[in-house]
C-alpha cells in the first residue's frame, strides 16, 4: 500500500540526509517506512522492515504497555517526546538494546492516520551520563574520605591539645603546690621565731634571777623560776611535737604504733603536765571511772591530742575557771571531751578551726602556732577516729574525741 504515493521520493530525499533514524507507523502499529539511518541503527536492511509490526523495534518486556500507549497517542494527536521521565530502548536485529529518545509527530497521510518517529540513538549520552555520574560518586567518596581523615585528624588535635592541657594543669598544680610549700616554709620560719622568742626569753630572765638568789632563804623563789623554766621548755616541747608531727603527716612518714595501754596513763600524764600551765585559781576536773579502760591506739598519738586540747583550754580561758575532762564509752566509741570556761570561739570563724595556721581573731593575743588541733584531727581521723567541738565566744568551748575501742 502506498499511502505516500507520490510523495514518496520526496521523503526519502528528506529522511535520508538526517541522521536521526525516523520510522513510520501506520495506526495498526506496522512499519509503513523507515530511512536509512533507521535501518542501520536497528540492524536490518531497509526492506526487512516495512510491513512489520512496530514490536520488530521495541524489547519484548515492554510490548504490552508500548501497544495501548500507541493507541492513545493516535487518539489525542500531539507532536511530542515519548517517555519522558523513564528510559526508552530498541532493539537490534540480534536482539541487543540500546537507549534511544524518540519524537513523536502524528499526521495525515492522504486519509490514513500515520505517526512519524524520529528515533536517536543515545548510547553515547548514557555513556557519557554514565561517567559523569561515576566521577561524580568518586568525587562524593574522594571529599568523603577527605572528611573523614580532616575529622580524624581534628580528633587526633583535639586530644593533643587536651594532653598538653592536662601537662600544663599538671605543671601549674605542682607550680602552685611548690608556692605553698614555699609560702608554709616562709610561715614555719617566721612561727617558729616568734613562738620560740618569748618562751626562750622567759627562760633567760628566770635563769638570770635564779643567779640572784644566793641565801637558802629564798629557796621558793628560785623554785618559782625552776618551774617557770619548765613549763616554758614543755611549751616549746610541744611546738616541736607538733611541728615534727606536721613534717611527717606532709611527706608521709607517719608511722603509728597501736597497743593496748590504759587510757588513765595517758590521762595523767596529760594532767601532771598541764597543771605547771595552769593560770592563778585554774583547776583540771579530773574525769571519773575511767581506772578500768583499756584502750587500743597510739598512745603517743592520744597524748598529743588531748595535750593540745588541755593546753588550748588553759590558754584560752581566765584565771578562777574550771577545765572539766569527761570521759564516756558509747556505742564501741570512746569519748573524750575537753570543756572549758574561756573565750570560746566567734561562730563565723568557727568552720575554718581545724585549718593549717588557722587562729580565731580573739586568739591572737595568745601565743600559738594554729598548728595543734589541724595536725591532731588528721593524727585522729588516720586512725579511725575523729574530733568536734561546740563553742559559744565569752563562754566555753568543748572538744570531743572519738576513738573507736576495738580490741
Ligand atoms: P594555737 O592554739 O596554737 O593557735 P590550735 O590549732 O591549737 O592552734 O588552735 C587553733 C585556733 O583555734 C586557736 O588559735 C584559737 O583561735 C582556737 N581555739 C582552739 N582551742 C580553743 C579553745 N579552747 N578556746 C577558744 N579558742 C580555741
Amino acid at each position: 500500500m502506498d499511502f505516500y504515493g507520490k510523495e514518496n521520493g520526496l521523503f526519502d530525499l528528506l529522511t535520508e540526509t538526517i541522521s536521526e533514524g525516523i520510522v513510520i507507523v501506520n495506526a495498526q502499529q506496522n512499519i509503513v517506512t523507515v530511512n536509512d539511518t533507521l535501518a542501520q541503527l536497528f540492524g536490518y536492511e531497509k526492506e526487512e522492515l516495512i510491513n512489520r509490526p512496530l514490536k520488530t523495534l521495541i524489547p519484548q518486556k515492554y510490548h504490552h504497555g508500548h501497544h495501548t500507549q500507541v493507541d492513545r497517542f493516535f487518539n489525542d494527536s500531539e507532536k511530542r517526546i515519548m517517555g519522558q521521565g523513564r528510559e526508552l530502548f530498541g532493539m537490534r536485529k540480534d536482539g541487543s538494546l540500546f537507549p534511544v529518545e524518540v519524537g513523536l509527530k502524528p499526521f495525515d497521510a492522504n486519509g490514513h492516520l500515520c505517526v512519524l518517529a524520529m528515533v536517536i540513538d543515545i548510547t553515547l549520552q548514557k555513556k557519557h551520563e554514565q561517567e559523569l555520574k561515576n566521577l561524580n560518586n568518586q568525587l562524593e567518596e574522594k571529599v568523603l574520605e577527605r572528611t573523614q581523615r580532616l575529622q580524624e585528624i581534628v580528633i587526633q588535635l583535639e586530644n593533643k591539645i587536651e594532653k598538653r592541657k592536662e601537662a600544663e594543669n599538671k605543671i601549674k598544680e605542682s607550680l602552685r603546690k611548690e608556692r605553698e610549700l614555699n609560702d608554709l616554709k616562709t610561715k614555719f620560719l617566721s612561727l617558729v621565731s616568734h613562738e620560740f622568742k618569748t618562751p626562750l626569753s622567759g627562760i633567760l630572765s628566770s635563769t638570770s634571777l635564779i643567779g640572784k638568789y644566793q641565801t637558802t632563804e629564798q629557796q621558793d623563789k628560785r623554785e618559782k623560776h625552776i618551774k617557770t623554766i619548765t613549763s616554758k621548755v614543755k611549751y616549746l616541747n610541744n611546738i616541736l611535737d607538733d611541728f615534727l608531727s606536721v613534717e611527717r603527716l606532709e611527706t608521709g612518714k607517719v608511722n603509728y604504733k597501736v597497743t593496748l595501754f590504759p587510757l588513765s596513763k595517758v590521762i595523767n600524764e596529760v594532767i601532771y603536765n598541764a597543771n605547771m600551765l595552769l593560770k592563778e585559781g585554774q583547776f583540771i576536773n579530773y574525769p571519773e571511772g575511767i581506772d578500768d579502760i583499756e584502750i587500743n591506739f597510739d598512745e603517743k598519738v592520744l597524748e598529743l591530742v588531748l595535750t593540745n586540747l588541755v593546753n588550748n583550754a588553759i590558754k584560752y580561758s581566765p584565771e578562777n575557771t574550771m577545765i572539766n575532762l569527761m570521759v564516756e564509752i558509747a556505742k564501741n566509741q570512746l569519748k573524750i571531751t575537753v570543756a572549758d570556761q574561756g573565750i570560746g570561739i566567734p561562730e563565723k570563724e568557727q568552720k575554718f578551726i581545724f585549718n593549717r595556721y588557722f587562729r580565731a581573731e580573739n586568739a591572737l593575743l595568745n601565743q600559738g602556732t594554729g598548728i595543734g588541733l589541724n595536725i591532731a584531727k588528721s593524727h585522729l581521723e588516720n586512725l579511725g577516729g575523729g574530733i568536734t567541738f561546740t563553742s559559744k565566744e565569752n563562754k566555753g568551748s568543748s572538744f570531743i574525741v572519738e576513738i573507736p575501742m576495738i580490741h
